[in-house]
């Protein structure tokens, strides 16, 4: 099977099997876990950040993320078609008492005109906005890299009017590849960041939540009221750590085949795609125009040994990881040719 549904479905590598079995651990919850610490370091080292904290999954970073930065009864802006609101069963409602405000901008990547719309000052009848969200990169907007620009501009607008600042930046190391800066750079200015190991970075499981080192203290006692209070987790922290120290660097391979595969699926029939949005790992398309549906399509494929998702009635999503080559696009994009031939007859 050629596996395009995410790029969370990698396997670990033999480094990091052989890693996980040799794993110095202890028990998390009273900090002694010398792999999750060594690991907490780094990740707050390479974001920039005072501190990072190990959370099972982006979900629960993103919930604590929020957490930290609002009172119950605020709202959060975030973009419409943000993970947070669509993806984590309203967790920013269920463990922050907090409502979504979403906006959008017409052409992708909201900028701070849009998120200005979204602001609510406090008054009789409004509640007012608590912290703004960014996604970065953003999945349902085709792995799109907010420009450094906006994000500053995004950034420093809120903190001059006292708003904090989340990013979702479970793809953020695929947004620092893309625009050839650090990802501390890009997370400079944000209150808190969470990316995830178990993405392109490979980690079978696991993400970073990271911030002030007052917030991640806070975030450790919200992690164990979630349930991620993990014990010896450094067996997990092991393979995260070759995650994080050495897998960035192979992400740039991913980028490429996702380009091949978008400049090849540009031009199938029906298909509409515009292979210069796509920047990073992810390729999202229109088959409207076909006339099929996309879960149809998908059906076929999957007969035929690759492996592709809808994301909507009209759009299909390729996501390219180190567990696909170059060899293996090639093989996708000759199967959805055939297939989108067939299907139409
Ligand atoms: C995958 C993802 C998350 C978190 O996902 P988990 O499955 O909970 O680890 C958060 N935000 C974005 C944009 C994602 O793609």
């Amino acid at each position: 099977m050629i596996d395009l549904r995410s790029d969370t479905v990698t396997r670990p590598t033999a480094a990091m099997r052989q890693a996980m079995v040799e794993a110095e651990v202890g028990d998390d919850v009273y900090s002694e876990d010398p792999t999750v610490n060594w690991l907490e370091l780094r990740a707050a080292e390479i974001t920039g950040k005072e501190a990072a904290l190990f959370v099972p999954t982006g979900t629960m970073g993103n919930t604590i993320g929020i957490k930290l930065l609002t009172e119950h009864g605020q709202e959060v802006v975030c973009d419409a078609r943000a993970h947070l609101m669509d993806y984590e069963l309203s967790m920013v409602a269920w463990f922050s008492g907090c409502l979504v405000r979403p906006v959008s901008a017409p052409q992708g990547l909201p900028r701070w005109e849009h998120y200005r719309k979204g602001l609510r000052q406090s008054g009789y009848n409004n509640a007012p906005t608590g912290c703004i969200e960014i996604e970065n990169t953003h999945n349902m907007l085709g792995g799109r890299v907010y420009p450094l620009g906006d994000l500053d501009e995004i950034c420093a607008e809120s903190r001059a009017r006292g708003l904090k600042v989340h990013m979702d930046g479970a793809r953020v190391f695929n947004a620092a590849e893309a625009l050839g800066v650090p990802v501390s750079r890009i997370v400079r200015d944000t209150d808190t960041v969470m990316f995830c190991l178990s993405k392109g970075l490979g980690a079978p499981v696991g993400s970073m939540l990271a911030g002030t080192a007052q917030d991640t203290a806070r975030a450790r006692l919200y992690r164990k009221r979630l349930g991620g209070g993990m014990r010896q987790a450094g067996v997990l922290a092991a393979a995260g750590l070759i995650a994080l120290e050495e897998h960035p660097a192979k992400l740039k391979c991913d980028h490429a085949n996702a380009k091949l595969l978008a400049a090849a699926i540009s031009e199938m029939p029906g298909v509409r795609l515009d292979p210069t949005s796509v920047e990073t790992n992810i390729v999202i398309f229109d088959v409207a125009g076909t006339g099929v549906a996309p879960k149809l399509i998908s059906s076929a494929l999957k007969l035929r040994g690759v492996l592709m998702n809808s994301v909507s009635d009209t759009e299909m999503r390729a996501v390219t990881h180190y567990d696909v080559s170059t060899g293996d696009c090639l093989a996708a994009i000759d199967i959805l040719r055939q297939v989108l031939l067939e299907i139409r007859k």
